[in-house]
């Protein structure tokens, strides 16, 4: 690990972006002593948003469109150096940074209200090492351009499906997708990073480095702006094994009989497969993927006794790799919806009770999804445990609740069936979940993400002790 300057960062000959970021500081320091500088952008070339300056409300603009979101400024960073600048600045008007990569984050903690946004959103270069296959990639790289990037080199980073989510948030609390299972977490993947800290020191470090397993998993907002990863990546898939079951006309009980069947059966699942338990008003998908042509056979027998449950059932099809996973990118635009984590499960035991009322709930709100994905597999390898603080993984199951909406008047329908889910959710014990799907309903957010709180404790007092990087359910002192 090693820490510079940031002086030393800003280069001898003065680039323009950094010229014009200086302005920023000076502005700043001007207005400590005075009202705040409002309506002014620096400078053309890099303007910084106040509420009064034309382009505000783009800058704030985020994927979920329920959120409306106040931050004091919005500062775009190109480069780590408009990073620094911005935590000066921040300090100096004694405002909290929020930070925003992909702009992702079912909450808008990214944008936090009365707070300085640092936009990384435009920070995103990659590159690949062609002996060693590392992969180093700035944080506002999308899985989108990350997947064209290596899959065109014949390589992969076990990531999340949709296509806008930011390589920067989804790393920092985890990052789960379809290839989890057979290799572990995005977050286990990292290798290296580099960090601006409260003081705008640039930390590098990689190895066994506490900061870095306290960002696998704890490092959403919490101690500075990461500005770079180093990832180990994988051989691509040639192919995606795909099934499909489906069943309509759903009644809550039957929906019961056949999570309790889905969770029995995916005890079984090799490694290399991924499954989701899809419940959409009445109508059940039950999705299996595999990377492997040789799971075939286990993954048959394991469903059989699905198979005499569903209404229709697909048979194996199994498009090329790069195509299939362009089936799961989602929506590139922004909507509204209320997403959340509904809880880190073990097995089907903790949820026995209370899975009819759950899928009554889908079944009278249209809008509201309930799935519930297969974790376990590497997730669960003890390296990889240890060297993170990834909280719950032991459970090898999410269950997430959606919901969506298509005018204003279905939004207080749709977020109310989602709180009442959550509430019962609550009410029945189930307080674990995962930092990425966060939820504002959620009372003790420290132990419902967190694994290691003492450590990532530790860890922000050493970066972060006055908690300029204030994040709304992040880690407190
Ligand atoms: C449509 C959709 C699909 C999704 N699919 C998946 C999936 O398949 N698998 C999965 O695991 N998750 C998935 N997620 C959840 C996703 O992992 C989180 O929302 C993630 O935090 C998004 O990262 P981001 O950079 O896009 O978001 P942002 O909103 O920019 O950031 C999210 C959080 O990370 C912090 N952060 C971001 N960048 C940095 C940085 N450089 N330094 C320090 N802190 C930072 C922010 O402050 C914020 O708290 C999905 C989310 C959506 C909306």
């Amino acid at each position: 690990m090693t820490s510079e300057s940031p002086r030393r960062l800003f280069s001898p000959t003065c680039s323009p972006a950094a010229l014009n970021r200086r302005k920023f500081i000076q502005l700043g320091a001007a207005a400590f002593l005075m009202p705040m500088a409002r309506g002014q952008e620096v400078t053309a070339e890099t303007p910084i948003y106040f509420p009064e300056s034309a382009g505000y409300r783009d800058a704030c603009r985020l994927f979920n469109s329920r959120l409306k979101p106040k931050p004091t400024a919005v500062m775009p960073c190109l480069t780590e150096d408009d990073v620094i600048s911005g935590v000066h600045w921040a300090r100096k008007q004694k405002k909290n940074i929020s930070i925003k990569s992909g702009g992702h984050c079912f909450e808008g903690y990214c944008m936090a209200d009365d707070t300085l946004s640092l936009d990384l959103s435009k920070m995103n270069s990659m590159s690949l090492d062609p002996k060693t296959q590392i992969f180093t990639v700035a944080p506002g790289a999308k899985l989108r351009q990350i997947n064209d990037f290596l899959l065109a080199k014949g390589r992969v980073l076990p990531a999340g499906s949709c296509a806008g989510v930011g390589i920067g948030g989804l790393t920092l609390g985890g990052g789960y997708g379809l290839l989890a299972r057979q290799y572990g977490l995005t977050c286990d993947q990292l290798l290296g990073l580099r960090m601006i800290d409260a003081e705008g020191i640039v930390h590098q470090c990689e190895g066994e480095h506490e900061l870095l397993k306290a960002c696998r998993g704890g490092g959403n907002g919490n101690f500075g702006v990461i500005t770079q990863f180093r990832f180990r990546t994988q051989k691509a898939p040639s192919h995606l094994y795909h099934r499909r079951f489906k069943v309509t006309g759903l009644t809550p009980e039957k929906a019961k009989i056949l999570l309790e069947t889905w969770f029995v059966a995916t005890e079984l699942l090799p490694r290399d497969a991924f499954s989701a338990f899809v419940l959409n008003g009445k109508c059940l998908t039950i999705l299996l993927t595999h990377t492997n042509l040789k799971s075939q056979g286990t993954i048959t027998a394991m469903m059989k006794p699905l198979e005499k449950l569903v209404s229709k059932t697909t048979r194996y099809y199994a498009p090329l790799y790069p195509a299939a996973i362009k089936t799961y990118y989602g929506r590139s635009g922004p909507l509204p919806f209320k997403n959340a984590c509904a809880g880190m499960l073990q097995g089907f035991a903790e949820i026995k009770d209370i899975a009819e009322s759950l899928a009554r709930h889908v079944a009278k709100t249209p809008g509201v999804i309930w799935q519930v994905n297969t974790l376990g597999g590497a997730i669960q390898d003890p390296a990889f445990a240890a060297a993170s603080v990834f909280a719950h993984r032991d459970c090898s199951y999410m269950s997430e609740i959606q919901g969506y909406w298509d005018d204003a008047a279905g939004e207080p329908i749709v977020t109310k069936a989602v709180d009442a889910i959550q509430a019962q959710l609550a009410q029945h014990g189930i307080t674990r979940h995962y930092c990425n799907y966060p939820d504002n309903n959620f009372t003790n957010p420290q132990t419902a993400y967190f694994g290691n709180l003492d450590f990532l404790q530790k860890i922000k007092r050493q970066f972060d002790p006055t908690d300029l990087f204030h994040h709304p359910q992040g880690v407190r002192l």
